[in-house]
């Protein structure tokens, strides 16, 4: 049975991969239908820290720096698209990053980040304790050196995940929630829509998968979908006083996000443990452990909240974007792991291009699912 007859698009899933598709398609007067089997913002986007770090979070200058660069600087337009249409802020700063080395060899591998870096026209440098004390004056007195990475921002995450729910709706899409899609009703070689659990049945010309992490439970997709879950744990403190200043991180993966409302992020563990999205207590003392060797006043800090998300996350930690090559039709906006929120933007505009035109200047070809043929 189809349900309120077919529609030009149909999105499963409204986190941020999802509904950042569904309003660049809206802005190009495209209808779009968007179901989510939840409330959206309750999948990876609203259990993010919400960095938009790609100096910081990729390791060489491959593909996911390049995309993740220029994502970075769509984010400006993106926010204020959705700001308007939402009607409320998102908080986003690009007051920089701070990280620590803590060894010689930390040193080292941060020198040689910048110097590549640099031949990207991105700045950063290394500051001495005194320095670095200058942006941020509780650092840890131990840390030998750091590295400033003066670009590097956030957007408040948990804000996001809500608004964007808002601006879908806003933005002249349809948003359904509380529907899930369970299988992929495709007929011949293309797809047709999806199968809801409730029985019924949407029909679409073409469909998005951007359901996170539970993407590959989607059934009869044409191809194995190689999307994991990994799990992510953050604390949320208060601490003792508010803290205006920039993000601060390790080598190892422990960063603190200061939210304006004084209260600061704490993250994250990376777990392999399939779809259990509780928290633990092993993992609320390395959190804790983590903060407090980079800012010790957080020893004192008061817990507020805290939560776990699960990152959909892929083997070689690229994201998987437009068409599926064996069924026409059926486009992927998925796999964004680590930095979904960094990537929405621009991945929103490469999968809109692919899926109206065949074609898109973003250099997509390495997030194509074909890499795992
Ligand atoms: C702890 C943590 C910290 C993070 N920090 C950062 C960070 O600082 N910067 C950054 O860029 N990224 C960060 N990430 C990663 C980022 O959050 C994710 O990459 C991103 O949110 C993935 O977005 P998504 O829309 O693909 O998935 P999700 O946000 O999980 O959304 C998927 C949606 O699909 C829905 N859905 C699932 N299955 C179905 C179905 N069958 N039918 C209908 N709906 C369905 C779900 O309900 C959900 O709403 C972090 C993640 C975690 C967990």
């Amino acid at each position: 049975m189809n349900q309120g007859g077919p529609v030009e698009v149909l999105i499963v899933g409204c986190g941020v991969a999802g509904a950042a598709v569904a309003l660049e398609l809206a802005s190009r007067g495209v209808p779009v239908t968007v179901l989510d089997r939840d409330q959206p913002g309750t999948g990876a986007t609203g259990a993010s820290a919400g960095m938009l770090c790609p100096q910081y979070e990729t390791p060489d200058p491959g593909p996911a720096f390049r995309f993740g660069v220029e994502s970075r600087a769509l984010w400006p337009e993106f926010a204020r698209r959705v700001e308007v249409l939402a009607g409320w802020p998102l908080g986003l700063r690009a007051d920089g990053m701070l990280v620590a080395n803590r060894t010689p060899q930390e040193e080292e591998q941060a020198r040689g980040m910048l110097d590549w870096q640099r031949q990207a026209g991105l700045g950063g440098e290394i500051l001495s304790p005194a320095e670095a004390r200058k942006i941020h004056p509780h650092l840890h007195p131990d840390v030998p050196s750091w590295c400033w990475l003066p670009h590097e921002g956030q957007v408040d995450a948990q804000r996001l995940a809500v608004a964007l729910a808002d601006a879908v709706r806003g933005s002249g899409a349809r948003l359904l929630v509380t529907r899930e899609a369970t299988s992929l009703w495709v007929e011949g070689e293309r797809v047709r829509g999806v199968h809801l659990a409730d029985g019924s049945a949407l029909e679409a010309a073409s469909v998005v998968v951007a359901a996170g992490a539970w993407a590959p439970l989607i059934r009869d997709l044409p191809s194995l979908l190689p999307v994991r879950p990994v799990r992510g744990q953050i604390l949320r403190l208060r601490p003792p006083s508010p803290s205006p200043w920039p993000l601060v991180a390790d080598h190892q993966g422990c960063y603190l996000v200061p939210r304006e409302n004084g209260t600061l992020l704490v993250g994250s563990t990376m777990e392999e443990v399939g779809y259990d999205e509780g928290v633990t207590d092993e993992g609320r003392a390395r959190l804790a452990e983590g903060a407090a060797s980079l800012l010790p006043p957080l020893e004192q800090a008061r817990l507020v909240e805290r939560w776990a998300g699960l990152r959909p996350m892929t083997p070689d930690t690229l994201p998987i974007l437009g068409p599926d090559p064996r069924l026409r039709g059926l486009h992927y906006a998925t796999g964004y792991g680590r930095n979904g929120i960094l990537f929405a933007p621009l991945a929103a505009r490469a999968v809109a291009d692919l899926l109206l035109k065949d074609t898109t200047p973003v250099a997509w070809e390495p997030f194509s699912l074909a890499r795992f043929f």
